[in-house]
């Protein structure tokens, strides 16, 4: 009929135009690879910040005492505690505790915030039990993990750049740091950390002398870990659709995060509503009227699109289930469900495979793109993911693992480990206190 006509050839526009064949993909690395460069020549030169994060030691797993974390990023803040035990025991104990933030004090000054902190961390540690041992004469040290954008001026110290009071989004700063320290604990060949979750981010190990805009001392370790602000990447290269457009001009940092916004979890739900709201209005996808809850942002997160994109079952029923009590759509026919997982394979594998050419830009920029040229060995390359989107969405992340491969090739991707980090950011900030610490 007429409306499956209109239907088919909407979604085949959609695929032309979230295309991402491998030409256009290496172009999207090497930009990224460009803008890498540009970020750490200058400051501000590039929309990647490229911030010198001053962690210049990550942990290997030697690290044996007692360190403690703080972990301040959205309504609450957690305090965690672990008792290292080294290369043998690794995490001997750990006790994480959750603490809320009375409202009141979330929009007030920061002295107020920082006093409750303050109070709330004294009372954790005065509950230490016996199993925790802190050796005599010592401090006890602690990480701090502060999920808003930050500069940092030390090790120890840093300026925030936005207070984004929403809280949430933009959060993933030194979470990406703590899941590459805390992954890089377990297995020394970690060299990236990426976050897909809500929000995204990568950070990588770079080599101190190649930080040009960096004036300080070189590290002992002649290594630096640059948190990329990576979610605020843009290139010409990017396939960007009328949805992506409309989306980013109805956001609230319109023409900021492009890169997030094409492959996070917060998004993703989003472009789809947008694409089956397009399809209702032009294809009478769902019935002569527009389902009237497709018309609110947001309704339609990416847990929901993951679950309907996964079904597997003859007559799609999970994705007939989700329409209907999501969207108040009844009886749809088999059709129109294959319609909503092709929408969902299209967004979702644009995402993962541009997820992917990031990861093969950062290799590219420090040479872990290709296998050892004159026969020798080499090096074994970790990338360690960490968020609820590569975690849960499988369809995304065998896309993106397959993806790295294919831009890798054979030879290369052989010594190239893509692994989930899992719980690796949560002790993260305390394994850096580990690793900078001052009694080593
Ligand atoms: P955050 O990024 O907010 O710190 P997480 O790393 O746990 O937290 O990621 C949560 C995000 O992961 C959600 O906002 C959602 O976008 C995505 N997500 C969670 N579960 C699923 C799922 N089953 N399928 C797809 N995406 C999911
Ligand atoms: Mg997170």
């Amino acid at each position: 009929s007429g409306r499956c006509a209109r239907a088919a050839a909407l979604l085949k526009e959609l695929e032309e135009r979230c295309a991402t064949p491998l030409g256009k993909l290496r172009q999207v690395a090497d930009a990224m690879m460009v803008e890498m460069h540009a970020g750490l020549a200058s400051e501000g030169g590039s929309k990647l910040k490229m911030l010198i994060s001053y962690v210049d030691k990550l942990p290997n797993g030697d690290e044996t005492g007692l360190f403690y974390a703080l972990d301040l990023g959205g309504t609450n803040f957690r305090v965690l505690r672990v008792q290292l035990g080294g290369k043998e025991q690794h995490v001997v104990k750990k006790e994480p505790k959750e603490v809320s933030i009375p409202p009141h004090l979330m929009v007030g000054g920061s002295d107020e915030l920082f006093d409750f902190i303050a109070s709330a961390l004294a009372e954790f540690v005065a509950s230490e039990g016996e199993d925790f041992h802190i050796p005599v004469g010592r401090q006890r040290e602690l990480g701090f993990t502060f999920s808003f954008p930050v500069r940092q001026t030390s090790i120890a110290s840093g300026t925030l750049i936005k207070w984004t009071k929403g809280f949430n989004i933009e959060s993933t700063v030194n979470d990406t740091i703590g899941t590459l320290a805390g992954a890089r604990y377990y297995d020394n060949d970690v060299i990236v950390g990426v976050i897909l979750g809500t929000g995204t981010n990568a950070a990588y190990v770079e080599r101190a002398n190649a930080i040009p805009k960096w004036h300080g001392l070189l590290p002992k370790s002649g290594e630096m870990v640059i948190n990329m602000e990576w979610g605020n990447f843009r290139s010409s290269h990017l396939p960007m659709t009328d949805y992506d457009q409309a989306l980013d001009t109805e956001s609230l940092n319109p023409g900021e995060q492009i890169f997030e916004k094409l492959i996070s979890g917060m998004y993703l739900g989003e472009i789809l509503r947008k694409v089956l709201l397009r399809l209702a209005n032009e294809a009478a996808l769902f019935g002569d009227s527009v389902p009237p809850k497709l018309e609110t942002p947001f309704i339609l997160r990416t847990p929901v699109m993951s679950a309907m994109h996964h079904d597997n079952s003859p007559d799609l029923k999970v994705v007939g289930t989700k329409l209907k009590e999501l969207l108040g759509i009844p009886n749809t026919s088999l059709k129109t469900r294959k319609v909503v997982v092709q929408a969902c394979d299209i967004i979702a594998k644009r995402g993962a495979r541009l997820a992917a050419a990031g990861i093969v830009g950062i290799l590219k920029k420090i040479g872990r793109d290709s296998a050892a040229k004159d026969g020798g060995d080499t090096p074994r390359t970790v990338v360690a993911i960490d968020g609820g989107l590569y975690e849960h969405y499988n369809i995304f992340s065998e896309c993106l693992r397959s993806t790295v491969k294919e831009m890798l090739g054979e030879e290369a991707s052989a010594s190239v480990v893509i692994k989930l980090a899992n719980d690796g950011s949560s002790i993260g900030a305390a394994l850096l206190a580990a690793s900078h610490s001052q009694y080593l």
